[in-house]
């Protein structure tokens, strides 16, 4: 099985995906984490080319190919051996990042992402999609610590709203492949949240 969890900024999700670990391997099922984009020694080189100041030189178009690119490596060299070997995968992030951060954050169309997902992807889709989704500000707020925000953080937040929107886009159109997590409770009532999902979900 794979499953995927996904949010934007703030929302707990290192922290909830370390506890859907340890559920799922307190259920006896082989677990591997993973992340995106990242989870090849490639990929990881992607990421921190993505994450760093010369992000700058990467327009909205070669952004997108480089998280699929990355991807392609991701899924050839981790997801697809563990899936064959019967362990589930658990990916910090996936395609449905690239929709919500390179399609409605940065603008690029639904229909020119689908084209890659088709081709990288080649019909591999995630089992269970867990969306942490919380309020836009909160969530920066909680990342940040931060009270005024200036410019460039209201400008962020524009972005990550659109983000959030990208994200609500993809759970409409697959409402049965998405557990929607209201992150906005307190932790334990998140587990909680998290961990009825997963058991009706995956009948665990
Ligand atoms: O998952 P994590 O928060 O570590 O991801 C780091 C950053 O990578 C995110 O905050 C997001 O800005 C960026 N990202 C992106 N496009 C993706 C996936 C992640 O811009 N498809």
């Amino acid at each position: 099985r794979f499953i995927t969890v996904e949010g934007t900024e703030g929302v707990g999700k290192s922290t909830n995906i370390a506890f859907i670990k340890a559920l799922l391997e307190s259920s006896g099922v082989e677990v591997v984490l993973t992340r995106e984009p990242g989870g090849t020694p490639l990929a990881e080189e992607i990421r921190a080319l993505l994450l760093s100041p010369r992000r700058e030189l990467v327009n909205d178009d070669a952004e997108m190919l480089l998280v699929f690119a990355a991807r392609a490596q991701h899924i050839d060299q981790v997801i697809k051996p563990a899936l064959s070997r019967g362990a589930w995968v658990l990916s910090d992030r996936f395609t449905d990042a690239t929709f919500a951060y390179q399609g409605a954050g940065r603008g690029i169309s639904w229909e020119r992402i689908k084209l890659l997902e088709s081709f990288v992807q080649a019909g591999l889709s995630p089992d269970l999609t867990v969306w942490l989704d919380l309020d836009v500000e909160v969530g920066m707020e909680r990342a940040m610590a931060r009270s005024e925000p200036d410019r460039f953080e209201l400008e962020k937040k524009t972005f990550f709203e659109k983000v959030r929107a990208g994200y609500q886009r993809r759970c409409d159109e697959d409402p049965d492949r998405f557990a929607v997590i209201d992150a906005s409770h307190s932790l334990a009532v998140v587990q909680q949240e998290i961990a009825r999902a997963l058991k009706e979900r995956l009948h665990l």
